[in-house]
């Protein structure tokens, strides 16, 4: 593609240009000045000349263009590399314009000094007709609780300008609220800093319908049908059957309070458009007779909600999901959305725990046969068959996708392949989990009967995750390899993108494979290298601290994997050569000294990982959590280490006298580091042994002494 050298000056908006335009221009305007230190001026309502960026919508006053989106929301990006022409950017609505910024943002490229823009003539619009995110701020997840209003403002723009049209978000979680009580009267908290914070937070919420919608996005809101705050609970336990602070609808002071804290949030908020009210997770009365079935009990709160929520949205509409339910109870919600077709509904979300299914012979005469899964073609980390609900669904309601696109493990798709100490560091989302390939699987396999997508996001250790997403959203066909590459050119620079694309795809490898004598580890952090001495300011860029801490971390378990192993043998028989002798002290001391030593090995780099921790956390406020579950060893040397510096000090002080216990003493911890991995698998033995001696009853009996 031949690139046009244009010297870009102006973005011309047209006489009526909407907020979410100037949104736009000012994206623009901002990118350019950040990564290129162009400054373009933004002016209204003026014939446009070559070096402007005409930006605006259909019927905004935008001066007339050599074509013109044809619906909604198409975009038009036209420019035809003449030195006096007009670059024009312009979208069917509101809806799509921050893409258009995006994408023009995005096709500027800086050589030396110059721009360039390739010739253009692009007609597009998006595959899905819902684009958007999930943010789980509730308290857990590991960012966007603690984030100011500036880190929302830039991250749900650069979402828009990815193609993004709605964002849902929990402006409250009642259930997380400890030692609050903000909507009593007066309000209660059980100290002052839980007062502050919810204010904090709770008025960034307050600020974000208007937010989206200047960029061009609907707002949306989830919250569980039947939670309250848990002092509620503390104060009238009698409202509560099993569920703790999912208290019971059947009991009608229950169910008062639960409507009482709906009516107080609908109210409060400037705007929903969305009402996402799930089925479980969150949500539901365990163990409770009147309470289950849930579908009706669900199905009768939902409209409950919907009645209090249309007082203050008139226009807001509701979206379900069947996540939680029984086979007979999603066909329950199937048959009364078939029955009732109520038309505050939009949508059914498919979401973790979506997969109707049974354990059933497909081929069975059972009623549940339908919806068994045992011969479905996909496992693992496919989910089950999407089209099954879509079938299940009257045509007028959308299917909207809902995939937790955060977690590596205990979740709807863990990475299958992940080691097991990988596992345990990186919990549900304590490392950061790019995983552009997964994503890419997971999105063909369940786009086609959907409308479009929310995963689910939990924190910005899937930072990358949302941005494949997102493109996916516009364009399924983009492979995984080409977002990748485009998401590090933006935010990485054109210098390292190749580099910085390799290695992205190498830690999703690595996460999903053995990392003992993997040599995909070394080959991440020499990219790491690669990428930071060509780009040095790379490590003031949080999404790169995100990515360099997930290499870090992963080479620093490979290092600790390694010498674990190297140790249990060389401690095993090494110790034996001193165990034995009256006095063990010297011994001892110098296994404590020699161990120690091999544990400094791993300091300067646990450093690097600490300081690009507190690093990520003061500019972002992500919390890469899993950095305090790295040991100095994985195979309890490290309690191995303290137990003999304590028998050392026995020793010393006399506290230790018979051979037998000195021995005893130094040994068991050698035998532990031995056992340890082993006890993980112990579990029933399948097989009698065989008796090799008459005296001897079941296994073959000997130990090590
Ligand atoms: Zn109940």
């Amino acid at each position: 593609m031949t690139n046009f050298e244009v010297n870009l000056k102006r973005i011309v908006l047209g006489a009526k240009a909407a907020r979410s335009v100037e949104r736009a221009a000012l994206y623009i305007q901002s990118q350019l000045k950040k990564r290129y230190d162009c400054h373009l001026e933004i002016v209204r309502n003026i014939p446009p000349k070559g070096g402007d960026i005409v930006l605006g919508i259909i019927g905004d006053g935008t001066s007339s263009a050599p074509i013109f989106p044809r619906s909604t929301e198409e975009i038009v990006l036209w420019y035809d590399g003449g030195k006096n022409s007009p670059v024009f950017a312009l979208g069917g609505s509101e809806s799509v314009i921050m893409a258009v910024a995006g994408k023009l943002s995005r096709a500027v490229q800086f050589l030396s000094g110059k721009m360039y823009l390739p010739s253009l003539s692009i007609y597009e619009h998006p595959a899905f007709q819902v684009r958007g995110h999930t943010f789980a701020n509730h308290k857990q997840n590991n960012t966007y609780d603690k984030w100011d209003w500036e880190h929302w403002e830039e991250y749900l723009t650069e979402m828009a300008a990815w193609g993004n049209n709605i964002a849902i978000l929990y402006p409250l979680h009642p259930t997380r609220w400890e030692g609050s009580l903000p909507f009593d009267n007066p309000p209660w908290f059980s100290d002052p800093e839980h007062e502050k914070e919810f204010y904090r937070q709770f008025e960034i919420q307050l600020k974000i319908p208007q937010l989206c919608h200047e960029l061009g996005m609907r707002y949306g809101i989830w919250i569980p049908v039947n939670d309250v705050f848990p002092e509620e609970v503390t104060r009238q336990p009698e409202i509560t059957k099993y569920g703790g602070t999912f208290v019971c609808p059947s009991i009608p002071e229950a169910r008062r309070h639960i409507n009482a804290i709906r009516e107080k949030l609908f109210s409060i908020l400037p705007a929903i458009d969305v009402l996402f009210l799930p089925s479980h997770d969150d949500g539901g009365c365990p163990g409770c007779e009147k309470c289950n079935p849930w579908a009706p009990v669900y199905l009768d709160l939902v409209k409950e909600q919907y009645n209090i929520v249309k007082k203050y949205h008139p226009n807001c509409k509701v979206w379900l999901s069947q996540q939680g339910l029984t086979s007979s109870e999603t066909r329950y919600l199937a048959e009364w959305l078939n029955h009732e077709k109520p038309e505050w509904i939009e949508a059914v979300a498919y979401g973790p725990f979506s997969e109707v299914m049974t354990f059933e012979d497909p081929l069975s005469k059972s009623e549940d046969a339908l919806l068994s899964l045992e011969h479905y073609e996909y496992d693992g980390s496919i989910s089950g068959p999407v089209n099954r609900l879509r079938a299940l669904l009257p045509g007028q309601y959308q299917l909207i996708l809902y995939p937790d696109e955060a977690h590596v493990s205990d979740c709807q798709y863990p990475v299958m392949g992940i080691d097991p100490i990988v596992e345990y560091v990186w919990g549900r989302e304590d490392g950061p989990a790019p995983r552009p390939r997964e994503m890419k699987n997971l999105h063909k396999y369940t786009c086609g009967p959907s409308n479009g997508s929310i995963p689910y996001s939990e924190g910005n250790t899937d930072d990358l995750n949302k941005f494949v997403w997102s493109v996916l959203s516009w364009n399924p066909h983009q492979s995984a390899e080409e977002i990748t590459y485009e998401y590090a050119k933006w935010f990485f620079g054109s210098s390292v993108a190749q580099e910085a694309k390799e290695m992205i795809l190498t830690i999703e490898e690595v996460l999903n494979n053995p990392i003992y004598a993997n040599p995909m580890v070394g080959k991440a952090k020499e990219l790491l290298e690669t990428c930071e001495k060509q780009e040095p300011s790379l490590l003031e860029n949080w999404r790169w601290l995100n990515l360099r801490i997930g290499v870090l971390m992963l080479n620093y378990i490979q290092q600790v994997s390694t010498r674990d192993r190297q140790l249990r043998w060389v401690l095993h028989y090494r110790v034996s050569a001193w165990k034995s002798l009256p006095d063990p002290r010297s011994g001892l001391h110098q296994t404590i000294n020699y161990v120690e030593k091999q544990f400094l090995q791993t300091n300067s780099l646990l450093r690097d990982i600490i300081w690009t921790r507190d690093k990520l956390f003061s500019i972002q406020k992500l919390n890469i959590r899993g950095v305090t579950k790295l040991q100095n060893s994985y195979a309890e040397i490290d309690v191995l280490l303290e137990k003999w510096k304590d028998v050392l000090n026995q020793l010393e002080t006399g506290k230790l006298r018979t051979f037998p216990e000195k021995h005893k003493a130094i040994a068991d911890p050698v035998e532990n580091i031995e056992n340890v991995n082993k006890e993980v698998y112990h579990g029933i033995s399948l097989v009698e042994p065989i008796q090799e001696f008459s005296w001897e009853k079941g296994a073959a009996k000997w130990r090590w002494s």
